[in-house]
């Protein structure tokens, strides 16, 4: 490289750490490669040059721990983590025409059909953060107004309320729309009297004709009278499910065909499709513009935050507040966000729960909030997630390392740390000392909070103790392995189920002098029988170490080489969820 070539290099493995420290400690080449050439526009003409010194400075970086990563950046670009800093800390961009309301109001609209999942965080989080940052008022409202095809359940009402507390979203008012069809019963009356809707009588091919068409149909032309009557036809029962609806009437005209003359309410078979709070009681349901509309009106929703797939309906429902005489609310669109592997389809989550795929809503592979909570995902983690995605109106692709990520910088500093050996197989070491003990602190950096002791009797100078199969490939006759806190040994030979091996030295130095790798352990005889459920559901068992006995459930802890996980169940065993490395 013909430009300061130490300079290029240094760029290049700081672009390539602080990417694995954001990552997981895994750099990927690609980022590392775009932000280089962002930085250095020049570095282009060179670009073959420069991938080749970024593949192998993503290579080198990628062999450090996570933690070895961000001491590295700590030391020689300290400047680097600031910045990091404050793109963490980002805020949400001012709400528009705040100030033209008495009051900042909004609402996130749940229908009480499914739990709540990562997709609807989006729409929690913006909604409840500016409410709060405004002094305003932040409503939930149950929209369950479709008992037939979208039929809400009892119990999704108080699993969506529980999901918003954890979310620590605490809502200001609650409102469930089945509770209210006086309301759009009253409204429908008055827009029918206005002459602003009809009752349309047309079958649904033949009314799609004519809208395609851009013509009327033969009921768009009812006096005020004549709907009122079959709109009484409609709440009596002489008309049945599908004959007749009510129709905002908007613009034939209109380049949106969907837009035009759009159904607000229709009947629905009372006795074949009970509603599951208000049972028979109703044969004539709103539809979703129709309630939503009225309802953010009379609820004084100010501004209503949403995905952009809700556009047509504010081109539906602005046509019925210009018929009602009301003001539209601020509305603001945002983009989609997809989250890389995780299916945030409502109808494969009750599919798959129905037929027994997914064990319940909290199971591990489901991106549900109840399934996060398990696995000790925080939901501060979720908020700063969002808040740095904020309501931009592009498409947005996160990945579940993302979410890692902002879950790990929380619980890194709070999770204690245990062994936990995966399959264990068993080390013998000849020649040890006479007795070791190792005092191994809760928290690396917090040595305030105490330390896990063991102590090793050997026996005619053989110390028996579990080691990980994940590790068996490290070990081979010759080569020297540290324990971690413990000591360092050559092994001897290896078996399947046994390997033997003989006490080599006792200090670190050591150890890093002979490039031993460190490994976990857990002395045999002592520990808990544990068992990982692991994102995929799978079930990772294996041996706790002694102290594990006096987890609490709830509990986030990081098993040393393995990965954060929440204790869920302590009896004669420990369950626990993992959550990421
Ligand atoms: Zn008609």
């Amino acid at each position: 490289m013909t430009l300061d070539e130490t300079e290029v290099r240094e760029l290049i493995r700081r672009i390539a750490l602080l990417n694995a420290i954001s990552y997981e400690g895994k750099a990927e080449l690609q980022p590392v490669l775009g932000k280089i050439l962002a930085e250095r526009p020049n570095l282009k003409e060179k670009v073959k040059q420069v991938a080749s010194v970024a593949a192998e400075a993503v290579e080198e970086v990628n062999k450090l721990s996570l933690e070895q990563q961000r001491k590295i950046v700590a030391r020689r670009w300290p400047e680097a983590l600031v910045e990091e800093k404050v793109e963490e800390e980002r805020e949400l961009p001012p709400l528009p025409n705040a100030e033209k309301y008495e009051r900042v109001v909004t609402r996130f609209a749940p229908n009480p059909d499914c739990v709540l999942h990562l997709g609807s965080a989006r729409a929690i989080i913006l909604c409840y953060e500016y409410a709060k940052r405004y002094d305003g008022l932040f409503y939930l409202r149950f929209e369950d107004t479709d008992p037939r095809l979208k039929r809400s359940a009892l119990p999704f009402y108080d699993l969506i309320r529980e999901d918003l507390r954890w979310l620590d979203c605490e809502w200001d008012g609650e409102f469930i729309q089945s509770n209210r069809l006086p309301i759009y019963y009253e409204h429908a009356e008055r827009i029918l009297k206005e002459g602003n809707a009809y009752v349309c009588e047309c079958r649904p091919d033949e009314f799609r004709e004519k809208v395609l068409a851009k013509e009327s149909c033969a009921c768009r032309d009812l006096t005020p009278d004549e709907n009122l009557a079959r709109w009484e036809k409609m709440l009596n029962g002489t008309y049945k499910e599908g004959e007749t609806v009510v129709r905002i009437k908007t613009d034939l005209m209109h380049p949106n065909p969907a837009v035009r003359d759009w159904p607000a309410l229709r009947i629905i078979n009372p006795e074949r499709h009970p509603h599951p709070r208000v049972g028979s009681k109703y044969r004539v349901w709103p539809l979703y513009n129709f309630a939503c509309g009225i309802d953010d009106h009379l609820m004084g929703v100010s501004h209503i935050i949403r995905g952009k797939e809700h556009l047509t309906n504010q081109r539906r429902q602005q046509y019925m507040y210009k018929h009602f005489g009301w003001k539209y609310p601020e509305a603001i669109h945002y983009g989609r966000l997809k989250i890389k592997g995780a299916s945030l389809s409502k109808s494969v989550i009750v599919e798959g729960i129905r037929k027994g795929v997914f064990r319940d809503w909290d199971d591990p592979r489901l991106a549900t909030f109840a399934a996060l909570r398990k696995r000790g995902i925080m939901p501060e983690a979720i908020r700063r997630m969002i808040i740095d995605v904020g309501p931009k109106t592009a498409d947005v692709v996160l990945s579940w390392k993302n979410l890692y990520a902002h879950n790990r910088k929380i619980i890194d500093p709070v999770a204690n740390r245990y062994f936990f050996v995966r399959d264990p197989i068993k080390i013998s070491v000849k020649k040890a000392p006479r007795a070791i003990s190792a005092a191994i602190p809760l928290h690396p950096d917090q040595p305030e909070r105490g330390s896990r002791r063991f102590q090793i009797e050997p026996r005619d100078g053989e110390v028996s103790l579990w080691v990980s199969s994940d590790d068996l490939k490290l070990f081979q006759k010759g080569v020297n392995i540290r324990l971690m806190e413990l000591f360092n040994l050559q092994v001897e030979k290896v078996g399947k189920q046994l390997v033997d091996a003989v006490f080599h030295s006792k200090s670190y130095e050591e150890a890093k002098r002979l490039g031993a790798p460190l490994i976990h352990w857990i002395p045999r005889g002592t520990g808990i029988p544990c068992e990982v459920v692991m994102p995929d559901a799978s079930v990772a068992g294996g041996v706790a170490e002694d102290a594990c006995k006096g987890l609490v459930p709830n509990e986030i802890i990081q098993f040393e080489r393995f990965g954060f996980v929440r204790v869920d169940m302590l009896d004669w065993k420990l369950t626990v969820y993992f959550a990421h490395r």
